[in-house]
């Protein structure tokens, strides 16, 4: 079972005898070793470390020697954008960051700004729900420490003198070439953003190198492409409390699935859980939503919604999934309460039973 996040992969039912594995889907990776003995040819399968969380490959079609080739390139690349996109360490982002911390204009390499322009359109359709200039936040509260987690909040003090300068992507200036910003205040943390981003990029490159069918979990976060012996994609979704699914979901052809979820990285304090997924608006974690899983058709967008839309909760999430052009949307809520939409009722079953109460089902 990955542990990271929301979601773990395998092929769907079939009924030819294959797939009898719906109880079985708590403990899903046993179950995807099972039911591979079914493919006319066995998947590879790897798992990496990258991005601070388990990678999780799994490719159809090419030969183990090719396979290991690919997956050995895509580890390369996985090493090489968490290096760039490392908010505070090294001589990517990191040194961006550090510029705009000394009020210096800087130089930003191509890509780089690409991913950062991607951001901020993201931060603005999202009404700032997904905010990847509030590094200097993520930083106070102290979710900015690979696994260690801090043991108290900061004091309110220091985050409403953060907030007093609201930090925002939209503050930058991007030229040709180089990035400045009016305050020192926007320090950029695309760890909502940057998994989305690399799964899109990992899925072009096993494709490159001539998988038919591929899928990338990285941490529960997953995308895929073709389809594992002629059935979709099967992918669970983790229950945020407790052990075991919420749901199944079936991915359809170019479909990814991110969740955004409380139980990710937490501390509790005086019986309060503190989590990772901040409100920009109020500089502390986000109240009243457990869990958000978003399908769609893109990584980086799919990343980024799944935070915008933990952050905008039961009360706004139908709101900023329209204006972010997002239709499948799964939100618990601090009740347990489902919030879906009915293209979301079309991919997913509910795994539990009875089922959970249903409070809102839109239906664009
Ligand atoms: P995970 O990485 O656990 O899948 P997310 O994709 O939601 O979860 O990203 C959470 C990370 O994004 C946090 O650890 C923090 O670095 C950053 N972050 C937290 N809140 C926001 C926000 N409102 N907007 C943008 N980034 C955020
Ligand atoms: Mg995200």
């Amino acid at each position: 079972m990955i542990t990271a996040n929301a979601v773990t992969p395998q092929p769907a039912p079939t009924g030819n005898g294959c797939t009898t594995a719906r109880a079985a889907m708590a403990v899903l990776m046993l179950a995807v070793a099972a039911l591979a003995g079914c493919s006319p040819q066995p998947p590879y399968r790897e798992r990496l470390y990258a991005f601070g969380t388990v990678v999780e490959v799994t490719l159809y079609g090419l030969d183990e020697a090719r396979a290991r080739a690919a997956t050995e390139a895509l580890h390369e690349k996985l090493r090489t954008w968490h290096r760039q996109w490392h908010p505070w360490q090294g001589d990517g982002l990191a040194r961006i960051n550090r510029a705009l911390a000394a009020g210096r204009t800087t130089e930003v390499p191509p890509a780089l700004s690409e991913l950062i322009r991607r951001a901020r359109r993201l931060e603005q359709a999202s009404g700032e729900r997904f905010s990847p200039g509030i590094g200097a936040l993520v930083r106070l509260w102290g979710f900015d420490r690979g696994t260690a987690l801090p043991k108290r909040p900061p004091p309110d003090t220091a985050i409403d003198a953060v907030l007093a300068d609201s930090p925002r992507l939209a503050d930058l200036e991007l030229g040709d070439g180089t990035l400045r910003s009016d305050g020192t205040a926007v320090q950029i943390d695309l760890g909502a953003f940057a998994k989305g981003v690399a799964v899109n990029r990992a899925l072009t490159l096993l494709r490159e190198h001539g998988a038919r069918a591929a899928l990338v979990s990285m941490g529960g976060d997953i995308g895929a492409f073709g389809r594992p012996a002629e059935r979709p994609w099967r992918i669970g979704i983790r229950a945020p409390r407790g052990e075991g699914l919420l749901a199944a979901a079936t991915l359809e052809a170019g479909e990814v699935i991110f969740t955004s979820g409380d139980y990710e990285r937490y501390f509790e304090h005086d019986g309060i859980r503190y989590h990772h997924l901040l409100d920009p608006a109020s500089g502390r974690p986000a109240r009243d939503t457990r869990s958000v899983t978003v399908i769609a058709d893109d990584a980086a967008l799919a990343d980024a919604a799944a935070t915008a839309l933990f952050v905008a909760g039961p009360g706004e999430w139908q709101t900023v999934a329209r204006d972010l052009g997002v239709r499948r949307v799964l939100l618990v809520d601090d009740n347990g309460g489902v919030h879906t939409t009915r293209a979301m009722l079309e991919r997913i079953g509910f795994e539990q039973t009875p089922p959970p109460p249903l409070v809102e089902e839109a239906t664009w």
